[in-house]
């Protein structure tokens, strides 16, 4: 370890937005002479998700790449929408595929330390930026915190938050049942009563697919009940009577324009879901972890504030205006889906939700989505 424990960098968070902004400062020579410290209290030795994303560009994980596909459907109870997605290209990563190919790549840089502690708390202080963790203490000139804020759980009634959740089932069977080409994004067939719920399926064979019940709703529920839908799906649309549960994937992700952003100093950056940096509209936050890490060396390079710019604003507000439809209608969720994916090229609707489209992109969209409840919203949020 560095002397008196003092790093240039310390990160606190192995995650996803740790290890990116971790690979993204050593490939770059600016940071050659940097000790950077990465605190978590995890090894990260688990396979705790599975990370889908799309583009179009090879991807700079091709060699961790579990499974691709250039097709997928959404199915709805009014109709099945076949999406031809190329240029893009649907990929998954299994998370320790991740976490070892990051680990093993970082290891090689003699400034960077991993450091297994849990923290407790960040203070700044005059000249630095200390950090509390169980058995040790810390300092840095500079530091990136994962830690979402306590503030969050207790804010639902100030700022439209819905949540993400999901259980799903690694499914092994013994014959050939998947068809491996096409990802199935949503399937509203099998609902929780009146509520925005569906299922999602990555055929990584033939024979092997992680099938998930997701719900995007204000309110938790069993684990019991995430099984009773998986098993259902399975025996009522996919057919299937024998399988095998090889591995299960359980997961919280909020769908918030919390403003997470306003914990942010010119000391402390807050990353990753903390920072809010996953998308407040769908829940996905791999390639747009890959733009803020680039924005945040960016900025160190140009003596910035590391989160200057890190967020457009328009995107927030579209972010919002749908947060609130689907909390205040949330059995609008099928019918919102069936549009936005039947009515826009794939490319219009990858460009809006990366982040990266035109105006007459976004109102193409907006058109798709035009509706009593879109216009209440919208003069709400406004
Ligand atoms: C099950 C699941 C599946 C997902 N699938 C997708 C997907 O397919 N596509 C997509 O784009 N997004 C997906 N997401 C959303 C998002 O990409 C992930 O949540 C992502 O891991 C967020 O990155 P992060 O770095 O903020 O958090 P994490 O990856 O969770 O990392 C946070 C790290 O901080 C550490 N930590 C926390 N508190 C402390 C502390 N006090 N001291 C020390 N260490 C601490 C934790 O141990 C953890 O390692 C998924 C999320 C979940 C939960």
């Amino acid at each position: 370890m560095s002397n008196n424990s003092y790093f240039d960098y310390i990160i606190i968070g192995n995650g996803l937005a740790g290890l990116q902004l971790a690979l993204k400062m050593v490939s770059n020579a600016f940071f050659d002479n940097k000790q950077i410290a990465l605190i978590d209290s995890s090894e990260k030795n688990v396979n705790d998700k599975t990370w889908s994303f799309w583009e179009t560009e090879s991807s700079q994980w091709n060699n961790i790449i579990h499974k691709s596909w250039n097709k997928a459907s959404v199915i709805t109870s009014k109709k099945a929408i076949d999406l031809e997605l190329k240029p893009y290209t649907y990929k998954s990563i299994r998370s320790i595929d991740f976490y070892k190919e990051a680990k093993n790549r970082l290891k090689q840089n003699p400034n960077i330390y991993f450091i297994i502690d849990s923290v407790k708390s960040v203070k700044e202080e005059y000249e630095s930026i200390v950090v509390t963790a169980k058995q040790n203490t810390f300092t840095a000139s500079h530091v990136f915190d994962s830690r979402i804020p306590e503030t969050f759980s207790n804010d639902s009634k100030h700022s439209i938050s819905i949540t993400q959740h999901f259980k799903g089932w690694i499914i092994k069977t013994e014959t050939d049942v998947f068809d491996e080409n096409k990802v199935i994004m949503m399937d509203y067939r099998l609902k929780d009563g009146n509520q925005t719920t569906f299922t999602y399926v990555l055929p990584f064979s033939k024979t092997e697919a992680l099938v998930e019940f997701t719900y995007f709703t204000e309110q938790l529920v069993n684990d019991e009940v995430y099984n009773k839908y998986i098993k259902n799906y399975i025996k009522k649309y996919l057919k299937i009577d024998n399988y095998t549960i090889i591995e299960t994937e359980t997961g919280k992700i909020p769908m918030t324009i919390f403003p997470f952003d306003k914990y942010n100093t010119n000391r402390i950056t807050k990353i990753g879901t903390a920072g809010g940096w996953v998308k407040g509209s769908t829940g996905y936050s791999f390639k747009h972890t890959e733009k803020k890490v680039a924005k945040i060396v960016e900025n160190i390079k140009a003596n910035k504030t590391p989160s200057n710019h890190l967020f457009k604003s328009k995107y927030k507000f579209y972010d919002k205006v749908f947060l609130k439809v689907l909390k205040d209608e949330n059995h609008k969720g099928e019918w919102i889906f069936q549009q936005f994916y039947d009515k826009n090229s794939v490319e219009t609707m990858f460009k809006f939700l990366d982040e990266e489209s035109s105006f007459i992109e976004e109102l193409k969209i907006m058109w798709s989505l035009f509706s009593w409840s879109f216009i209440k919203a919208f003069f709400k949020t406004l």
